[in-house]
């Protein structure tokens, strides 16, 4: 392991030192092999292995010495998820529950593109910025991960947050999700994005999700453009600042706003009390967007405590002038929590009102089997079953 306590890379941020052999970078690798007695080019070797092929097993990398094999595997370099449970659902849409080396467990959902989801939640996001989406007509899906066990932050309404913060996902493990997919899914099928809007509050795991973030669009790796990554965020206000730093905006951010005002927010979002609205919204605010990027706000609504037409003005009002997108989100069920769903019609005249405000709105109806929108809440259910399922090889 490394023996510093962060690295710095040029250009980049600042990350804490590695924790397990499949989230070191490619510089670490030089470092780690370089002290085996291994010549340079074993490290580009290795990480290509991981994260360009989704390899993690070092018995299957072939084309290294078998001493070296033998060394990565005493040196504990192996998967670290198991599929625990594999639901596809009847638009397509794959959610795998996975268990870690302690047994805890989180969700990822596979969404493809064309899914009654995708298409209500990802795809506006994705077809307005006149990005090219790929090549041609080639499949594509859009992963959501998970980036902690539980969360700490306690909003009221979710699954997730009532549990509290079991603990912290390794880079590693929140990588591996993405680098299980990559093995579970056809090869002609596209990665067209990554969502941190899983289980856990990704900015209050910065570190881990910075690494994330470094391995997931590292060229010699899966290579994915930051533009197609989204990182949703309750408002942690100085880890806004940070990704924007760090990232140069070149990360797409999503921020879960759920009220107009700041006493209603601190009634379910208890964070709202130590980074209120106005806090959070000015931070929005100084985002370095990139050119045809615009902000995405998240926003769930709460029959009775977000949903009048008052709520949606000051919703409005606060996004002023800001290049934003609005995605609405009728609550999810979550046993007695308390709260519910407003009816279709006030959902339809919450989006009319911001809508004539001229805000882009769009709302992620949940329809039948459409788990997507219920990301967090599987795991939670989950934890009593163990179905293990084995990972195609
Ligand atoms: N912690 C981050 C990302 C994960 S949650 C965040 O809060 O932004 C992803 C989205 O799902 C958030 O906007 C969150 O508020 C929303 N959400 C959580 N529970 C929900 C529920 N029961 N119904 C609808 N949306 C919910
Ligand atoms: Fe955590 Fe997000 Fe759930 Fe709030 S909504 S408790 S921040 S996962």
């Amino acid at each position: 392991m490394a023996e510093s306590s962060s690295s710095t890379f040029a250009h980049g941020p600042e990350l804490p030192a590695p924790v397990n052999l499949l989230e070191y970078l490619p510089q670490e690798w030089e470092a780690l092999l370089r002290s085996w007695g291994q010549p340079r080019f074993r490290a580009l070797q290795v990480f290509r292995w991981i994260h360009q092929r989704a390899e993690t097993d070092p018995e299957a990398m072939t084309d290294l010495p078998k001493a070296l094999r033998q060394r990565l595997q005493e040196e504990g370099l192996r998967p670290l998820l198991a599929v625990a449970a594999d639901h596809l659902a009847g638009d397509g849409t794959r959610k795998l529950l996975v268990e870690m080396h302690d047994g805890r467990q989180v969700e990822t959902v596979l969404i493809p593109r064309g899914s009654v989801a995708a298409e209500d939640i990802y795809a506006p996001q994705e077809l307005d910025d006149g990005e090219p989406s790929g090549a041609g007509q080639q499949a594509q899906l859009t992963q959501c991960i998970s980036s902690q066990v539980g969360c700490a932050m306690g909003c009221a309404f979710c699954a997730s947050g009532r549990a509290g913060l079991k603990r912290q996902m390794s880079a590693g493990e929140i990588v591996s999700q993405v680098l299980l997919a990559r093995r579970l899914m056809p090869s002609d099928v596209r990665h067209g994005g990554v969502v941190f809007m899983g289980m856990g509050e990704p900015l209050h795991n910065y570190g881990a999700v910075a690494r994330a973030l470094c391995l997931l669009s590292h060229p010699e790796g899966l290579g994915m453009s930051l533009r197609r990554i989204t990182v949703s965020t309750s408002g942690l206000v100085p880890e806004m600042d940070r990704l924007a730093a760090d990232f140069k905006g070149r990360v797409q951010l999503a921020v879960s706003i759920h009220a107009g005002d700041s006493a209603t927010r601190s009634t379910i979002m208890p964070i709202n009390r130590k980074y209120d609205l106005d806090q959070v919204v000015a931070a929005m605010r100084r985002y370095p967007l990139l050119a045809r990027k615009r902000l995405t706000i998240e926003y769930t609504l709460l029959s009775g405590v977000n949903d009048a037409v008052k709520d949606a003005r000051q919703l409005a009002a606060l996004l002023k002038g800001m290049r934003a997108k609005v995605n609405l989100i009728p609550m999810n069920s979550v046993s007695d929590s308390g709260f519910g769903a407003p009816a279709a019609e006030a959902v339809d005249r919450f989006q009319a009102q911001l809508r004539a405000a001229g805000v882009d709105t769009f709302v992620r109806r949940r329809k039948g089997d459409d788990i997507a929108a219920a990301c967090g809440q599987l795991a939670l259910h989950g934890e009593a079953r163990k179905i293990r399922l084995p990972v195609r090889q």
